[in-house]
């Protein structure tokens, strides 16, 4: 049995071990450095990058890498040994703090949206110390940013860090006008929930569109869905069971609190909970647990999915964002607490929040978009493109009172905001609403919308900077009343105000609905269903406002990324797209065709002899019918595609790609879809959904 104590975070260079293998003055500077940024002087460095390479030299490394997070949406390494040139042909191992702090990989060949002019095509990692440094593989991983020479960001890591210092300086000023004089410092938190799929790896290798695209271009539904809802938390499989202690126990190495587990809704999905931690040291373990989840199925024979929608009419993935805010005083600051006072200031956070999501929901929503997010948001399982926040009836209800000047009554006492303790939400109670996108859920929201594949930095820095913006525009109306015997009232008057303006963003009715998107677009919320229609939003003047403001993008960062993510819309759309073409060319064309020539063959043998042969006949003139009109969808498609790339405007062409050629796959796929149920399996050249989701 695993000893958890023993094996937990044994391959990181955490607290402990930096207590234990630096000198204590180090330590100080290193922890200085970590809470406050103050800077490393060269000395300090070298001491501290000496210690980390003999600690991973201990646990096998030969190499370090610098580990960072470009636009492309995966992470990227280079590993260099530690090895120099010693006496007398004698290899030495060495690292420096210089080595430790800085690298400069080749930076022309990630996505950067313009930002690096070719002559100036360098860019440079730098050293996170705010997250942890681990062994793996044989290599000593640094996380690091990535900018440009010029200091522009070219990650998914800076705008993060960017937004926890803007929301921490926010929040302090703002804890203060409550009496909070003790808080110096407040971090985001986030305990990322991660939805997966994983099927057998012989099975995965005969689809192309899985290998090349991540999900199922082709399939007609199996005969059995998740309509007896017998999938989620059913007893795991003993190859599912073996999967998950095996990623348990790789995941708790790398000091990740891999908590819960459990079969999620649909057949062959689960999910992996881990124990909430700082966003950032959550984004960088997140990327981490991706990375082993796909390597541990490897080892099973299994292969992880983390696309959101590998299998359509199937649930998709995603990945549920809990978040919240600590105070370095160890304060949850969406825990309501048990003074009068702690409940005004919690009530004004979440009126806060609920100003924020509102005036900022296109951001909110963008924040999550993807290629393959467009096809789970508003389907029926996910929570629809349309941003709203649900509060629980309870809490609902206190902010009514506090509107209508009225009283909160329970079962228990009446209440009065500012006199009275608010009565303890319930957590996980009945009321839980699970189809909407930000969700309370008794001590922090839940951000339902982010996919199961995407980066949660992105969703999580741009929820800061929201979130800071709304804190210092309530300080910035409210510090004048600082200590004085009107505050509570100017509070209240304020926090009525804000509920009167934003109410609308509130909704604690069925998501999924079609009532709700025609009520969405009564309350006037945007309804943003793809990428192509939220990504331009980002650069709106408002949302660059505030990102400036803040310092998280300049206008000139913000611009590169609206590229970057409306080129890669793009990108993923004309690769599946000739993925489609490839695959109904040669393999599913050939078999309609094959078969149809057997049924004609038969009829005429059976003609020959003088039977009928009614059902061939039939089946046959159907299928004649189907690979004509498929032969034709091939056709228009790559004609469809060619015109794409004809197209130079970024966000015209990603337009194109979502209006024609998206619109011409599903066309082709409906018909593919039609052939393969009128065709026997033997002849069918690919794995099923029934074959695929129902093996392992
Ligand atoms: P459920 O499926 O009911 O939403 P889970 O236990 O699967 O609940 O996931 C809840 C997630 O929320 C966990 O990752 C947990 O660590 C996280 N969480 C709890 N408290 C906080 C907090 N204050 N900030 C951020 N995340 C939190
Ligand atoms: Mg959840």
């Amino acid at each position: 049995m695993v000893n958890i104590p023993e094996i937990f975070g044994c391959n990181v260079f955490n607290e402990t071990v930096m207590k234990a293998k630096l000198p204590k003055t180090v330590y100080k500077n290193l922890r200085r450095n970590m809470e406050k940024g103050e800077p490393l002087d060269a000395e300090t460095a070298d001491v501290i990058a000496n210690a980390i390479k003999d600690w991973a030299l201990e646990l096998g490394a030969t190499h370090y890498t610098h580990w960072f997070q470009p636009m492309t949406g995966s992470t990227a390494e280079k590993h260099d040994s530690f090895i120099s040139v010693g006496a007398n042909g004698t290899a030495l191992m060495e690292f420096s703090g210089k080595a430790l702090i800085k690298g400069e990989p080749d930076a022309s060949s990630f996505p950067s949206g313009g930002l690096r002019q070719t002559s100036s095509a360098r860019g440079y990692t730098a050293w996170d110390p705010t997250s942890y440094c681990f062994v793996k593989e044989g290599s000593l991983y640094i996380p690091t940013v990535f900018v440009s020479y010029t200091g522009e960001t070219l990650d998914k890591k800076t705008p993060l860090l960017r937004s926890m210092d803007a929301l921490s300086k926010s929040a302090v000023r703002f804890l203060r006008l409550f009496g909070n004089e003790n808080v110096t410092r407040v971090t985001s938190t986030v305990g990322a929930e991660q939805e997966y799929f994983l099927i057998d790896k012989e099975k995965f290798d005969q689809r192309e569109d899985l290998v090349l695209t991540g999900r199922t271009l082709f399939g007609a539904k199996p005969p059995k869905g998740q309509e007896l809802d017998d999938q989620y938390f059913a007893n795991l499989k003993p190859r599912i069971a073996a999967y998950m202690a095996e990623l348990d126990e790789e995941l708790w190495k790398l000091g990740i609190y891999s908590k819960t587990k459990h079969n999620e809704v649909a057949p062959a999905q689960h999910e992996m909970a881990p124990i909430f931690t700082t966003s950032n040291l959550g984004a960088d373990q997140n990327e981490l647990t991706m990375e082993v989840m796909e390597k541990v199925a490897l080892k099973h024979g299994l292969v992880c999915l983390l696309h959101e929608k590998p299998f359509e009419g199937v649930n998709g993935s995603g990945k549920h964002n809990n978040w919240s805010m600590s105070t370095n005083d160890g304060q949850n600051l969406l825990d309501p607490g048990d003074t009068p006072m702690e409940n005004l200031q919690f009530l004004t956070i979440l009126c806060a929040l609920i100003k924020g999501v509102d005036e900022y929901a296109d951001l909110m929503r963008l924040s999550a978009a993807s290629a393959g997010n467009d096809h789970r948001l508003g389907a029926d399982e996910a929570p629809p493109a349309i941003i709203s926040m649900f509060l629980g009836e309870e809490l609902d209800a206190v902010l009514k009172a506090i509107e209508e000047d009225g009283v909160y009554k329970t079962q228990a006492q009446d209440f009065e905001i500012g006199v009275n303790a608010l009565p303890s939400f319930p957590k996980d109670s009945t009321d839980r609403n699970r189809t909407s996108p930000f969700a309370f859920t008794g001590n922090r929201f839940e951000f339902r919308m982010v996919g199961s594949s995407d980066n949660i930095g992105c969703p999580n820095a741009l929820l800061n900077t929201i979130v800071a913006e709304e804190l210092s525009w309530f300080a910035d109306n409210l510090e004048q009343y600082k200590g004085t015997d009107s505050f509570e009232a100017e509070v209240k008057n304020l926090l009525k105000e804000v509920l009167k303006a934003h109410r609308r963003i509130i909704f604690n009715g069925d998501g999924y609905s079609s009532e709700w998107v025609k009520e969405a677009e009564r309350r006037g919320l945007p309804n943003y269903p793809s990428v192509v229609d939220c990504m331009p939003h980002y650069t709106d003047e408002k949302n660059l406002r505030i990102l400036r403001k803040f310092g998280v993008f300049n206008r000139d960062e913000l611009t590169a990324r609206t590229e970057i993510h409306l080129e890669k819309y793009s990108k993923t759309r004309r690769i599946e797209a000739r993925t489609m073409i490839e695959m109904a060319r040669k393999q599913l064309l050939p078999a309609s065709l094959d078969y149809l020539d057997k049924l004609c063959r038969s009829i005429a043998a059976k003609k020959e002899i003088g039977l009928t042969a009614n059902t061939e006949l039939r089946i046959a003139a159907k299928l004649n019918e189907l690979c004509d009109n498929f032969y034709e969808s091939i056709n228009r498609l790559e004609k469809i595609v060619g015109d794409a790339a004809a197209i130079e405007n970024v966000r015209k062409q990603a337009e194109f790609f979502h209006d024609y050629v998206l619109a011409e796959m599903n066309i082709m796929r409906g018909i593919a879809d039609e052939i393969e149920v009128n065709m026997p399996l033997s002849c069918w050249p690919i794995p099923t959904y029934s074959e695929i989701i129902y093996n392992v």
